[in-house]
């Protein structure tokens, strides 16, 4: 019995001894983690691409700070490459030692490349201004457009994607830096092709189509058909400015649309049926296709000077089984 009891006092007595030393151990840690806190602090070393870079306390903190930088997209800001992002490695350094967040931001600023995203406007595909917004750009060429500025046809804009931002200009002074008085109509404007060889037999009043027609563009009679000192006039020249919408005379079938090699340069023809055909010349774009059929009024072509012209106008034939009759008994009376 005695045995039992003294070996109980014996294990008692270790287990003291261990939380003495157990409790020694914490004070001793706790004096230790102390004096280092005093002399040191946790902190980021920072390297970029390997290279050592410097210290933060605040990695979160400055991280925010680049991402922000990164994904900015003010004003003109496309995006922001930054070649490399920012390592960080936690150590302790002596408390004096110096922290430099804002050089270590500089740094990676520095790396990065801004993209900028903006407009240019264009003449004959040369940037001669630059805007900030697709509104502005579209906004200047509109205005022009309803100025009818002379060179509106050579005019657009065009989104640039660079590392370089230009300096912009507000929307009254390119305007007024890109206008062109619109060329005034004058009646010099009209066909000085000799023709294609078609036999003319005329008839000096009109026939019955058996369709109706309406005028193709609205403008100023400067060569009437007939007899000229040059050959004769197959059609009706109608001045008007240059990229007028042309409208069918009468709905059919376009049975050419293209460059006519006998001076009408780029020309639409359209078979209306009944024998009847109309033909558009020396126009600046061709809107319908060989083939296409459209309908009365519908948009085929742009008022033009192409092939042997002295101006923008429209040159209308009508042909009645392939003899050019005059227009103007029948239009533009
Ligand atoms: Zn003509």
């Amino acid at each position: 019995m005695l045995k039992i009891l003294k070996s109980i006092k014996s294990i008692f007595v270790h287990i003291r001894s261990s939380l003495k030393f157990i409790f020694l151990l914490i004070i001793s840690t706790v004096i230790i983690v102390g004096i280092i806190s005093l002399v040191y602090r946790p902190m980021y070393s920072v390297s970029l691409d390997g290279e050592f870079i410097g210290y933060t306390t605040n990695k979160s903190k400055l991280q925010k700070r680049i991402n922000e930088y990164i994904e900015n997209t003010d004003g003109n800001v496309a995006f922001i490459d930054v070649k490399s992002l920012p390592e960080y490695s936690l150590c302790l350094l002596k408390k004096e030692g110096q922290t430099n967040d804002d050089e270590i931001f500089e740094r990676i600023k520095n790396s990065g490349t801004t993209y900028y995203e903006y407009y240019a406007i264009v003449e004959k595909s040369e940037e001669k201004y630059y805007v900030s917004t697709k509104k502005e750009a579209e906004n200047i060429i509109n205005k022009l457009k309803e100025k009818k500025s002379r060179n509106i046809d050579d005019l657009g804009y065009t989104k640039i994607h660079s590392t370089e931002l230009k300096d912009f200009k507000d929307t009254e002074s390119i305007i007024t830096a890109l206008y062109q008085k619109p060329k005034v109509v004058i009646a010099s404007a009209y066909s000085t092709y000799s023709g294609e060889k078609i036999v003319s037999n005329a008839t000096p009043v009109a026939q019955v189509l058996g369709i109706g027609l309406i005028k193709p563009v609205s403008g100023i009679i400067t060569s009437r058909f007939g007899v000229r000192s040059s050959g004769n006039h197959k059609g009706l020249d109608i001045a008007t400015s240059a990229g007028t919408t042309v409208a069918a005379a009468a709905g059919g079938k376009v049975i050419f649309s293209g460059w006519d090699s006998y001076g009408l340069g780029y020309c639409v023809k359209i078979s209306h049926g009944n024998g009847v055909t109309t033909v558009y010349g020396h126009c600046s774009k061709l809107y319908v296709t060989s083939g296409q059929t459209v309908s009365a009024g519908e948009a085929i072509a742009a008022v033009g000077s192409t092939g042997n012209s002295t101006g923008p106008h429209l040159h209308l034939e009508i042909r009645v089984n392939g003899a050019p009759q005059n227009p103007q008994l029948y239009l533009y009376k």
